[in-house]
């Protein structure tokens, strides 16, 4: 499932198309999560991809040209994927959508269709994005500002990171490696973490989200097809899906739990 490295990593590589104009849209069925506005998006037509970003786990491009300035976002949902391939292929099983710039088209592959596509204006987009809770580095999350916010709070530390309330991005694979990374066990209450368990707490955050950004990023540079985007699965993983295992620091078994409906991974001899 795409989580915040993954999206990032996308991003980047969608880079390509700043200073390129869509020159079609096709969209092969509408019932994703939400419906494609299929007129919003033919709209886009005309218009070129002025910057290309992320938010969360939402991946955005700003369009200019033909009117006013639009926004387009997507969220790959459960099992979304983006990649770039020639304009004259075939439609895949399970692709949706596709936007055409002059040499190649964007091509939107979705099997669970948990994903939503939307076109909005600059208000709204703005208005979203700074809605939203900071970025894992923003400069207003700190040990202190976490350790206020979760004071008098019963629920897990893990819950709180996936909740998106305190920062964005972050699913059950990354909320499980941060908590091991940080020492933390995650079914901890959140208002019970000491400053000083705070202070690992975002270190860890930032440096497992930064190992995954770079590992996606050299594993799918160039994601051409379907099969080299199965690279972002293939992150090391300290204890995510490794339940039985030898944990890679203490040697100890590794353990699986349910966890507020979800399962978490984690090491009891290293997670206090
Ligand atoms: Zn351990």
């Amino acid at each position: 499932m795409p989580e915040l490295p993954e999206v990032e990593t996308v991003a980047r590589g969608l880079q390509r198309l700043v200073g390129l104009p869509v020159v079609g849209v096709r969209v092969q069925r509408t019932d994703l999560r939400s419906p494609i506005a299929v007129a919003e998006m033919k709209g886009l037509v005309g218009r070129s991809v002025v910057e290309v970003g992320r938010r969360g786990k939402v991946l955005w491009w700003r369009l200019q040209g033909g009117g006013e300035e639009v926004f387009l976002r997507v969220h790959l949902g459960m099992s979304g994927r983006l990649w770039v391939g020639g304009r004259e292929m075939g439609w895949e099983h399970h692709e949706h959508l596709r936007w055409d710039f002059p040499e190649f088209s964007v091509r939107l592959y979705d099997p669970r269709r948990f994903g939503w596509v939307d076109v909005v204006g600059v208000e709204e987009f703005e208005g979203w994005r700074s809605q939203m809770a900071p970025e894992p580095w923003d400069e207003r999350v700190t040990p202190q500002q976490a350790l206020t916010a979760a004071r008098g709070r019963r629920g897990s530390v893990k819950g709180w990171l996936l909740a998106g309330e305190w920062v964005v991005g972050i699913g059950n694979i990354y909320a499980c490696e941060i908590l091991f990374a940080a020492g933390v066990a995650p079914g901890r209450a959140v208002g019970s973490l000491s400053l000083g368990e705070w202070e690992r707490v975002i270190t860890a955050m930032r440096e497992v989200l930064e190992r995954a950004i770079a590992a996606g990023g050299t594993t799918v540079r160039d994601f051409t097809s379907v099969e080299a985007q199965e690279g972002w699965f293939q992150v090391q993983l300290a204890v995510y899906g490794r339940a039985g295992k030898p944990c890679t620091r203490c040697g100890g078994e590794v353990r699986r739990v349910r966890q507020g409906g979800r399962t978490t991974w984690w090491c009891p001899g290293c997670q206090r």
